[in-house]
């Protein structure tokens, strides 16, 4: 897939689990969550001790900026999980402003939103009007900026300080200048701010979409080529493999695709250009940190850096003499503008972040 918009490319600084003291020739099972703590305490265990000790006294705030379906959520929780603790609160403004809608829909100007909105708002739009623009909306963009601050303070406010992932903020360009003195907002004045940015080239993003399936009984997700389950099927009428579902407590049943998935990222290439905009301007922005990271290396160099078993495997299909299912698996490989990539594993991903969250604070 070529998308003439955008252009991936990879710094290899923060990527390499080889090199150094940290290298290792070990295998690790990153899909349990015991192998994925051993591959953690291996490669970046230092890191991660200074990191709670660092945490246990201090906060800083970071914003995620990447395109829709990177990874944003994924990688915060895989840096929860590798620092084994309460250390942060991840606030996704998309949550926000859905909870906000529910919850001033049901109690309207009784609601404690409205109640902190009277004290704590501040901005052109009367309140009366914000609050019809959160009912009526269609899109995020119609609620101003202000209100959106509002709900994100309210969030920070409501827990014991702590560092803060700020997932959906800033939206779109005009935000990003806000972004400079957010933490005077919210009284983390004397607290480090990042920037975290996450790149993958976007066919990922796009085939990721393409070969997902989902469990009509449990709605399961899982994904085809990705992340099949253990039962695989072959329908003989449209010659077609399908994956059967193998959630416990679930009665089970042929996984079917959703309606639009067949599109990839093209509905949602409008929000995605904005992303990559936004994700250039921050890296413009002077005198705020900024951390990179990088879903994927080109095919021809990835073992330099890292090993076969932190890259993401796929799976494909085929039947043998007796007509039974078997299953192959090799890195899973994605070509854009005619560069070949693999794509890493989460795990290997949430070393970039650690390794840099511990390189950016300890100055
Ligand atoms: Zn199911």
């Amino acid at each position: 897939m070529d998308i003439p918009w955008f252009k991936y490319s990879v710094d290899y600084t923060w990527l390499s689990t080889k090199d150094g003291e940290q290298g290792h020739d070990h295998t690790f099972n990153l899909l349990d969550p015991e192998g994925r703590r051993l591959y953690f305490s291996h490669v970046v265990g230092k890191e991660i001790a200074w990191l709670r000790e660092y945490l246990a006294e201090n906060t800083f705030i970071a914003y995620m900026l990447a395109p829709k379906n990177a990874g944003k959520g994924t990688y915060t929780k895989g840096l929860q999980e590798a620092l084994g603790g309460d250390y942060f609160t991840h606030v996704s403004v998309g949550d926000l402003v859905r909870a906000a809608e529910e919850e001033y829909r049901a109690e309207e100007k009784n609601s404690a939103l409205y109640k902190y909105a009277l004290e704590n708002y501040r901005g052109y739009m009367h309140l009366d009007e914000v609050f019809a623009a959160l009912l009526a909306r269609t899109t995020q963009s119609l609620i101003p900026t202000e209100f959106v601050l509002t709900l994100i303070k309210r969030a920070i406010d409501s827990v014991p300080k702590k560092t803060v992932f700020v997932d959906g903020f800033p939206r779109n360009l005009d935000q990003v200048s806000y972004s400079l003195y957010f933490r005077e907002l919210i009284n983390y004045r004397q607290d480090p701010d990042i920037f975290v940015l996450i790149n993958a080239p976007l066919t990922v993003l796009d085939e990721r979409i393409k070969h997902r399936v989902i469990c009509p009984e449990c709605k399961t997700p899982r994904n085809m080529v990705l992340l099949p389950t253990q039962k695989v099927g072959y329908d003989e009428a449209t010659k077609e493999f399908y994956l059967n579902c193998d959630q416990p407590g679930c009665k089970g049943g042929r996984m079917v695709k959703k309606e639009g998935d067949e599109l990839g990222i093209e509905p949602i290439k409008q929000r995605i250009m904005m992303d990559v905009q936004l994700m250039e301007r921050a890296k413009n922005l002077y005198g705020v940190p900024k951390i990179e990271l990088f879903n994927a290396l080109e095919a021809d160099k990835a073992l330099d850096y890292v090993h076969e078993y932190e890259l993401t495997p796929a799976y494909s299909y085929s039947l043998n003499d007796k007509k039974e299912v078997v299953t192959a698996q090799e890195s899973w490989v994605v070509e854009e503008h005619g560069v070949k990539y693999h794509s890493l594993l989460p795990t290997p991903v949430v070393v970039q972040l650690i390794k840099q969250l511990y390189n950016t604070l300890k100055k």
